[in-house]
């Protein structure tokens, strides 16, 4: 053992320029790594690093192996297995002297890449991206699949509210494996433009020609990311060719990374099909920011954009614009643009009035019925008139009676004065409501998560 932890170091040396790995691959996985004892010529190291469902999974499938070798070569000490374990783990075996043992799996090696051409904006990368509690887990699953495309996590599928990192994530996906492999043809399409391409095709007078040129397009792609997929919903022809065109890349294993506004079971008449097919992948959300990471964000831009900004005009920034990281750029730029015309350093005076479209009062919004009722709708993407209308079809019964459940648990007012705000319904009809929402919470895992979900969404803190 001694000799392993002396040349540790140089095992981690080693393995990052033999196997090329990046340096915010090695931050993550390698670096927080450290040995923790040798049984039965098993080496078992701990991982120290952000810990979520994955890690260990991800680092076993894709480092186990690459560690052995290196350690071989550099020890001469050739181990049976290597084991990662958490902290955690780690300290239950010092008390229990057992563990759970994780298999190691073999590692593929990447396939070799066709030419392409691809459609990344390079200023969207990992390097930039700040990881915050919110995006944590988005962010590792985003890099796995960018250091192996096709390999563990197919379909990626990442969902989010808007103005906060989904289109930059995919981005940052295809510039890392554009830089790690320049043969490998990778297409990012916003679904309006896959969507425009059906119907540009279906109206073309040579229709099979044109559909073949399309189906060439798409299904010749080493890496296909499909941008904001909510808004093919409900458009039939092009759920059909998605659906093929995904089924195609799928078992041939190419990787696919789609974004979406919201998971797939909340989609409710996203085609049961699909949902099968996402949960075939990995899922990962991001959530809202906490003031840490809007903080840290704003840094970051203001930094790139090389501009001065004083420290409470920061503050001001960060604390009022919360649930929306495009919000926060647009109001630094509307800054850097009004510094820049009239020559001036901003004060604070000027950022209170410049801001004023940005930055709604001081106070945290209040959660009032009324917001609560907005949310929810704009969450199924129906109207609140529709919500307090006579409509009993399920689509709109549902979201009615998960506003009950929500005004009723999280506001003070009376069962009287949410009936009202909902279409004048009486109070046993609100209980009635919420009691049945309640319940499924219990029950049913989906509900839960969506009610969790659209909690987040009215109160991001
Ligand atoms: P979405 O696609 O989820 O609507 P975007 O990815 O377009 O959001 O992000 C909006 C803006 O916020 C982009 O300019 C992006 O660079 C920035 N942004 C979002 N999250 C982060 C982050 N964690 N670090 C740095 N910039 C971020
Ligand atoms: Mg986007």
């Amino acid at each position: 053992m001694e000799e392993i932890v002396k040349k540790w170091d140089e095992v981690l040396d080693y393995l990052k320029t033999e196997y090329s790995i990046s340096d915010v691959s090695y931050n993550s996985w390698l670096k927080p790594l450290e040995l923790f004892q040798i049984e039965d010529n098993k080496l078992y190291i701990t991982y120290n690093g952000d810990q979520n469902q994955m890690t260990i999974g991800y680092i076993t499938r894709k480092y186990a192996t690459p560690i052995k070798v290196t350690i071989a070569e550099i020890t001469g000490t050739q181990f049976d297995e290597i084991i990662f374990i958490t902290q955690e783990n780690a300290n239950q075996i010092k008390k229990e002297k057992n563990i759970d043992l994780i298999k190691i799996e073999e590692t593929n090696s990447f396939e070799e890449k066709r030419i392409g051409n691809s459609t990344i904006n390079p200023k969207f990368t990992f390097d930039n991206f700040v990881v915050g509690r919110n995006n944590r887990f988005a962010q590792t699953a985003a890099l796995a699949v960018a250091e192996s495309p096709g390999e563990f996590y197919n379909p990626l599928y990442i969902y989010g509210g808007p103005g906060l990192g989904k289109t930059h994530l995919m981005q940052a996906i295809g510039n890392y494996i554009e830089n790690q492999n320049p043969n490998t043809y990778i297409l990012y399409v916003t679904s309006e433009e896959f969507t425009n391409e059906v119907i540009e095709n279906m109206r073309t007078n040579n229709n099979a020609t044109a559909m073949q040129r399309f189906r060439d397009k798409y299904r010749t792609v080493d890496v296909l990311m499909v941008d904001d997929i909510q808004f093919i919903i409900g458009k039939e022809a092009t759920q059909e060719e998605f659906f093929h065109t995904f089924n195609a890349l799928h078992a041939m294993g190419k990787q696919i990374v789609i974004s979406s506004d919201k998971p797939p079971k909340d989609m409710e008449t996203l085609d049961d099909r699909f949902k099968s097919r996402f949960d075939m992948g990995l899922m990962a959300d991001i959530g809202y920011p906490d003031y840490e990471t809007r903080m840290a964000i704003l840094n970051k831009k203001i930094e790139e954009k090389n501009f001065n900004l004083d420290e409470s005009i920061r503050k001001y920034i960060a604390e009022n614009i919360q649930s929306n990281i495009r919000e926060i750029e647009g109001a630094l730029n509307k800054l850097i643009a009004f510094s820049r015309l009239e020559k001036i350093d901003i004060t604070m005076d000027i950022a209170e009035r410049e801001l004023q479209n940005f930055i709604s009062p001081n106070i945290s919004r209040e959660i009032t019925p009324q917001l609560i009722i907005e949310v929810v709708a704009e969450h199924f993407n129906i109207t609140v008139d529709q919500m307090a209308s006579k409509n009993r079809s399920s689509s709109v019964v549902r979201p009615r009676q998960i506003a009950m459940y929500l005004c009723n648990t999280m506001t003070d007012s009376s069962l009287q004065a949410i009936g009202l705000l909902l279409g004048g319904r009486d109070h046993s009809t609100i209980i009635h409501g919420a009691n049945k929402i309640e319940d499924e919470i219990i029950k049913d895992e989906n509900t839960k998560n969506l009610v969790e979900t659209i909690k987040k969404k009215i109160n991001p803190n």
